[in-house]
């Protein structure tokens, strides 16, 4: 078994140690002896979309998203499309996420989006969305909760055939206001947290691991369980956290 990860633009969208994600996912295969290989690519490269199972986008500051955006709509757009319908994992983060959709609204700029999901987001009059947050997520049949924090600016609104990720327990999601959470399309998720993510929510990152190797291999393995005390105790700190205000 093999996890192949490609990290878009690591060196602009890495706000708040989302590098951590990678280290996270190579620990855990290392761990059981399944392979990892990764990839980073930036601005001006093509990607292709065969090479790699697990394609990760990070969190950045407006102006990472204004380096980034037209460069990866113009040169990724197509690949990330073909691998996304083919099964592969997208797992964007905070302004990576707002990158999924079809644009970043800042007063009269606007960035350009992927498109690979239905959803907007716009800069709007009212304070940064800041803070611990707790979302429950519905995957194969089973509610489990995902603890992190969020920092932006932006809000984002799904288009009324787009799946949220979660729904919000505390804190503000995508925009405050419809108490929903990120976005979810096969395996292409977005979401507004960081924590790192993948440390605080383990038992996503295995999720998302078994889900890039069946990409690959056709059949979901069944992963090792390890002993994950610290892990367990980081998800109850961050979940703690956020129901504490
Ligand atoms: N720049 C975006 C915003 O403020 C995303 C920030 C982030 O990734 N934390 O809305």
């Amino acid at each position: 078994m093999e996890l192949r990860v490609l990290a878009l633009y690591p060196d602009q969208m890495n706000i708040y140690a989302d590098r951590g994600n990678i280290l996270f996912l190579q620990r855990r295969c290392e761990w059981r002896g399944i392979r990892f290989s990764h990839a980073t690519t930036g601005p001006g490269e093509s990607v292709d979309p065969g090479a790699h199972d697990f394609f990760y986008l990070g969190g950045g500051q407006d102006r990472d998203q204004r380096a980034v955006a037209a460069d990866m709509v113009a040169t990724k757009r197509s690949a990330l499309a073909s691998a996304v319908d083919d099964g592969a994992v997208l797992l964007a983060v905070c302004g990576g996420y707002q990158l999924l959709g079809h644009s970043y609204q800042l007063d009269a700029e606007r960035l350009p989006g992927l498109g690979l999901v239905d959803l907007e987001t716009v800069r709007e009059e009212g304070s940064r969305l800041i803070g611990n947050v707790a979302i429950e997520v519905e995957m194969d049949g089973e509610k489990q909760v995902l603890a992190g924090f969020e920092n932006h600016g932006g809000r984002t609104y799904l288009g009324d055939g787009s799946i949220p990720l979660g729904r919000v327990l505390s804190g503000f999601g995508n925009n405050g206001q419809d108490g929903l959470e990120g976005v979810r399309r096969g395996n292409l998720i977005g979401t507004y947290l960081h924590g790192p993510l993948l440390p605080k929510n383990a038992w996503l990152a295995d999720r998302l691991i078994a889900l890039a190797i069946e990409r690959r291999t056709g059949s979901l393995p069944r992963l090792e369980p390890l002993d994950d005390r610290l892990e367990e105790a980081a998800h109850e700190s961050a979940r703690r956290a956020a129901f504490s205000g």
